[in-house]
């Protein structure tokens, strides 16, 4: 770390990952601290040792296995017990072992949770502030303190919530986090209260949970009332609505306040870093969070198109590439030949006015029909190769297929395929067994195609979604069937829509299979 003026201090170990669900293993742990170090935040609150025997093994194993370039560990725990020295307290104990170069002292600053919570008295809660605060600087820990139920401890007794605070700095805390624990709080009326605690001279820092939806405007209003430590949780994960989204707080401090808080090539690399965290908390991405979702740049109406073909900064809060996200343009009944022309430009393709024309109609028509572009793109991708071509261009034609699904005397259902193909002037029979239709038909054509094209092996069907459109105009209800599939390069989607579920099934899986071997570099004839 370069800079002690600006924190950015994460806490997903510790507080985000109380978010209902979320189970980190020791390991899983080290994988998130090496991702927000790489996006360069200050801190990493590592977990509470002592109080927690996986924390414990997290910053024992974080002492050899960790390389951190910019962000110093932090291990979270409490003041020592009423009426004990913070020297002969076991959990102060565990902090000082650690190893941590930073201890973040959680303390109430609310009077009723002293006295109703702690079963204390007020005058004992600051001795054990006192005490442990200058107990852990003397054993050479930099000691931060998050002050628990601020915002409320305020509104019911301000003197004490202040005084917390100031016997904390005087004590030697270099930052006191005032929290809003329960999230309730708006961001005027907390912009308010952390002037005040600005007014005492401690060093102020922030901690807000979203249970107003607020917690990145509450963040920002500290900010601007003087708080100088921001506290957030990667993809805004914690418990109930979760803690401010550390990722939207960087964004916005950096690129609308001019704050310099991360290095700008990480800053471009945040949306992957997002992601890649998702992969270890396996918790689905949400595409909508701000700035690194995978719809946060996305565009839809056909009306805007043609003006972002024009200047895409029209539309568009910032460049996507300083978070590293790209703007991406959905295809859709809605959109015009403009977008398709800019679809068509980000897959790599010039289309001419004719073949822009001819392509906009089939999108509408097959839209008509209940298919959707928006959600796959590899679907479109070959409507578009087929219409700048002419004519349908595929690896293989197929001459039928067949499923049968069979229910076994012991109640086992099994399905069977066989397909007849043609490729590379071959007639190919082949069979495939799976646990349902599609599991069948897809075994089936890898088994006839793997020996010409070996490729296949790696490409795998990663999710299969089926959807039942209501029929127009009193004809049957049709089904819609999204197939998502993947390589080493990447994933893609295909879709196909037809009153039978098996045949809307097959259309999304050649589509998957022919795309795939576009993928792998084969030209289709
Ligand atoms: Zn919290």
């Amino acid at each position: 770390m370069t800079d002690d003026r600006f924190h950015v201090y994460d806490t997903t170990l510790r507080d985000g990952a109380q978010q209902e669900g979320l189970n980190l293993t020791v390991a899983d742990k080290l994988a998130i601290t090496r991702h927000l170090d790489g996006l360069g935040v200050g801190f990493i609150e590592g977990g509470w040792p002592g109080a927690n025997p996986k924390d414990t093994e997290f910053f024992r194993r974080a002492r050899t296995e960790l390389d951190l370039k910019h962000a110093q560990l932090a291990a979270f725990g409490a003041t020592r017990r009423a009426g004990v020295k913070a020297a002969d307290d076991p959990l102060v104990a565990a902090l000082r072992e650690s190893g941590a170069p930073v201890v973040t002292l959680v303390a109430k600053s609310h009077d009723r949770h002293v006295e109703l919570a702690l079963r204390t008295t007020l005058q004992e809660n600051l001795a054990m502030i006192r005490d442990t605060v200058s107990h852990l600087r003397a054993e050479g820990q930099r000691v931060f303190l998050d002050a628990e139920h601020f915002f409320d401890g305020y509104k019911s007794n301000p003197a004490y919530a202040l005084e917390v605070l100031r016997t904390a700095a005087e004590a030697g805390a270099s930052v006191i986090a005032l929290c809003d624990t329960n999230g309730g709080m708006l961001p005027d009326e907390l912009a308010d209260v952390v002037h005040e605690a600005v007014g005492t001279g401690a060093r102020v820092g922030i901690h807000c949970h979203d249970d107003t939806g607020c917690a990145v405007a509450n963040t920002l209003a500290a900010v601007k009332a003087g708080a100088t430590h921001v506290q957030g949780c990667a993809n805004g994960y914690g418990e109930r609505s979760g803690n401010a989204n550390l990722f939207t707080v960087v964004a916005n401090l950096q690129l609308k306040r001019g704050f310099d808080l991360v290095p700008r090539e990480a800053l471009a690399d945040m949306t992957r870093i997002a992601h890649a965290i998702t992969e270890v908390t396996n918790v689905t991405p949400n595409s909508h969070a701000p700035y690194v979702g995978v719809s946060a740049f996305a565009h839809k109406a056909g009306l805007h198109a043609s003006a972002i073909k024009v200047d895409p900064n029209l539309y568009q809060h910032i460049d996507p590439a300083m978070v590293g996200n790209d703007m991406r343009m959905l295809v859709s009944d809605m959109a015009g030949r403009a977008s398709v022309e800019l679809k068509g430009r980000e897959l790599g393709y010039e289309l001419t006015p004719e073949t822009s024309r001819e392509l906009v109609e089939r999108v509408k028509e097959l839209e008509s029909r209940g298919y959707t572009f928006e959600a796959a793109d590899a679907s479109f991708e070959l409507l578009l190769r087929d219409t700048v071509a002419g004519e349908r261009r595929r690896h293989f034609s197929v001459e039928s297929w067949r499923v049968i699904v069979e229910r076994t005397r012991g109640g086992e259902l099994i399905s069977e395929a066989t397909v007849k193909l043609h490729a590379k002037g071959e007639r190919i029979v082949a069979t495939g067994e799976g646990n349902g239709p599609v599991n069948a038909l897809d075994k089936a054509v890898r088994a006839g195609l793997e020996r010409l094209y070996p490729e296949l092996a790696e490409v795998e069907l990663i999710d299969f979604k089926v959807r039942i459109l209501e029929g127009a105009h009193g004809t049957d209800a049709i089904t819609r069937v999204l197939i998502t599939s993947s390589d080493a390069t990447g994933e893609w989607a295909t879709v196909g829509v037809d009153e039978n579920i098996i045949e809307a099934s097959w259309q999304a899986l050649e589509q998957a299979v022919t795309y795939g071997l576009l993928q792998a570099g084969h030209h289709a004839d």
